[in-house]
């Protein structure tokens, strides 16, 4: 008699969830998933997320790191956060 293998043991299905408790890392640890403290922005599916700011504060120029890198892939970005 063989038992089935449980469920939900499946790694990197997780991934596939926005979480807010911990970040998600690639193997090289690079955030997939989560909130880049150096850069201070926040990332989903490895790219960085467009800020809530109102467009008046970006009327003399982006205002945070979260307007200026919007729909970049936040390793290719100087200074982001790593896992190691
Ligand atoms: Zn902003």
């Amino acid at each position: 008699m063989r038992r089935q293998t449980p469920l939900g043991e499946n790694p990197g299905k997780e991934e596939q969830h926005m979480r807010y408790s911990s970040n998600n890392y690639t193997a090289k640890g690079d955030l997939v998933n989560g909130f880049d403290y150096k850069l201070q922005v926040w990332v989903a599916d490895e790219m960085v997320m467009p800020c809530g700011h109102p467009e008046t504060m970006r009327a003399d120029g982006p205002c945070c790191n979260a307007a200026t890198y919007a729909g970049r892939v936040v390793a290719t970005i100087p200074g982001h956060d790593e896992d190691n």
